[in-house]
């Protein structure tokens, strides 16, 4: 086995580590259990012990790493590698990227989650082949990266690319962030499942509605399936959540004028039928000034995107050092 990337998708409860070879191809793939109240240290350690292991079922040593990437909740200091004050996890100040660098000594990336799954996608996934590219993911919020010119954007405090956070709704629902009218207070997984909730609270007829009453919750999962059974309150609340993000892929184009929009999370198990609509939102919505071949997919490298990217990343780490060098 030749040289090899690590890519490290770092959560909240798990920790998700590949090995690629340089064509960013996946060898074999592992995870550990974060353990964050063990501490950094502690966390770290067992991120490289499980990179140099899996390393070596596969052939190699810990001397074929040759560069990794890792991707952590934010918010962070993506300049500096510390992570300052990620959501889910205690570490504070953390000096991660360093750390993890001199323990496999190699260089390593950093960068948020939602922005190492994007480069993912961009490098070998759904954004393949184009320069610019939006990732929006659609789970518990609503998160994104941004690729301009094959660049990942990161603004001048390093967290650009919040799009749930676009607001489409004047003094519209309260989102979590503060704002009122967010994107992610319609059209996120737990606001879809909680404007359906609303509803039946409010007296509309569902047949969610014995499923609200035996489980005292709804998912957004149990909306798209209870649509699918043909419950009008259901195929309500996902046509608004496809009219959400179809606005929100309006205003995307405007500012960014991406080739292609993907779409990513958990939220996507809802299929074809919600790409359709927000397509269908996006064409009704859109100027009429010229025609817009914006291409909306969904991702196509699903949980790997992260571990993807991350490696990725550390791959872009080596191309700079070896140009510079
Ligand atoms: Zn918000």
């Amino acid at each position: 086995m030749g040289q090899m990337l690590i890519g490290v998708d770092f959560g909240a409860t798990n920790v998700k580590i590949g090995c690629f070879d340089l064509q960013l191809q996946l060898i074999d793939h592992t995870s550990v259990t974060t353990h964050a109240d063990q501490g950094a240290e502690a966390a770290v350690e067992r991120i490289a012990a499980a990179s140099e292991q899996l390393v070596h079922d596969v052939g190699g040593s810990a001397e074929s790493i040759v560069a990794a990437g890792i991707g952590t909740p934010g918010p962070a200091d993506y300049q500096n590698g510390i992570i300052i004050n990620a959501a889910n996890l205690p570490f504070r100040n953390t000096p991660i990227r360093q750390m993890l660098s001199t323990r496999l000594n190699c260089p390593v990336a950093f960068d948020n989650d939602a922005n190492v799954a994007c480069w993912g996608e961009f490098t070998a996934g759904a954004g393949k082949g184009v320069s610019d590219m939006i990732f929006v993911t659609l789970g518990t919020g609503v998160g994104g990266g941004i690729i301009s010119g094959g660049r990942l954007i990161h603004g001048c405090g390093g967290n650009s690319a919040e799009i749930g956070h676009i607001i489409i709704v004047p003094d519209g629902r309260l989102c979590g962030c503060g704002q009122h009218g967010c994107v992610e207070a319609y059209a996120s997984a737990s606001w879809t499942a909680e404007r359906a909730k609303e509803a039946l609270e409010a007296g509309e007829a569902s047949s969610l509605e014995a499923l609200l009453n035996r489980n005292g919750g709804i998912t957004c999962e149990d909306v798209w399936q209870h649509r699918q059974k043909g419950d009008a309150l259901a195929e309500r609340i996902t046509d608004e959540t496809a009219r959400a993000l179809g606005m929100l892929c309006v205003s995307l184009l405007h500012v960014l004028e991406p080739c292609r929009i993907v779409f990513a999370g958990g939220m996507i198990a809802a299929g074809q039928v919600l790409l359709d609509r927000i397509r269908h939102y996006f064409d009704e919505q859109i100027w009429t000034m010229k025609k817009e071949p914006l291409e909306i997919v969904f991702s196509s490298l699903g949980e790997d995107a992260g571990i993807t990217g991350a490696a990725g990343l550390g791959r872009e780490l080596l191309k700079s050092s070896s140009l510079q060098g």
